[in-house]
């Protein structure tokens, strides 16, 4: 069958994307492989989504759970989803089965929720920690100075895995202005690493959007969540 107009124009602009994550690794003396491009799907429909595993994009986010519900529902089976925005104690529940990873935990009541949850599954839930590392006042995620204290607690939980740290920078014009706020978060990575034992790991790093993605990337991502790059002015 042919490809679509839209298939052609996503394949640009992944080879866009993974050619500056390439250079930005280069840069960095990073392997590329270490690198995992989440795509963000929030803008556009479950039949879009549906398109990127053919393309090779397996790992796709929802901010949303009502929406990542929805299209997982809709889309191959093969995707990796993964929770990136705010998740509500209520909705605990029906979005554990369907998740490879939850980005976005941000309270130590809803550690305890999952941790709760996971009683009747096997295998623990593997988190990150969303961390407020810019310091505005809108934004979710642990404060840095809570997260010495959130570690000692999770010493109590056994059926949560921390796999590592996310964070949102503040947009900004000119990215590189984003930087602190990545080795921010990679030196409060490190000093977590030091005190969470295994089987915690801290491995990964969840940083860069559009805008700022090859100064993540450089600052050693392990995620990068990138939706307007991918999908702008191609879906209406
Ligand atoms: C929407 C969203 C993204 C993607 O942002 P773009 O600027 O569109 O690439 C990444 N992370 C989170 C948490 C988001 O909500």
């Amino acid at each position: 069958m042919a490809e679509s107009a839209l298939q052609t124009r996503l394949r640009e602009r992944l080879a866009r994307i993974n050619e500056r994550i390439h250079r930005a690794c280069a840069r960095a003396g990073r392997s590329p492989a270490n690198v995992t491009l989440v795509a963000v799907t929030k803008t556009v429909p479950a039949d879009v989504a549906a398109l990127l595993p053919d393309l090779g994009v397996t790992d796709l986010g929802e901010s949303r759970p009502q929406e990542l519900w929805h299209k997982a529902a809709s889309v191959p089976a093969a995707v990796h989803w993964h929770l990136i925005g705010h998740l509500q104690r209520n909705k605990v529940e029906r979005t554990l089965p369907l998740v490879r990873l939850i980005h976005s935990v941000d309270s130590w009541r809803l550690l305890e929720a999952l941790d709760a949850a996971a009683a009747n599954r096997t295998g623990p839930v593997d988190v990150l920690l969303e961390v407020n590392a810019s310091g505005e006042a809108a934004k979710h995620g642990f404060a840095p100075g809570e997260l010495d204290r959130t570690a000692q607690r999770l010493k109590g939980l056994d059926r949560v895995r921390v796999r590592g740290l996310m964070t949102m920078a503040a947009y900004e014009a000119k990215p590189e202005r984003c930087r602190t706020t990545f080795v921010t978060l990679r030196e409060l990575r490190d000093r977590l690493k030091a005190t969470l034992p295994p089987p915690h790991d801290l491995a990964h790093l969840s940083m860069g959007m559009s805008n700022d993605f090859e100064v993540a990337v450089e600052e050693e991502a392990t995620f990068v969540r990138i939706g307007t790059a991918l999908f702008d002015g191609l879906v209406s």
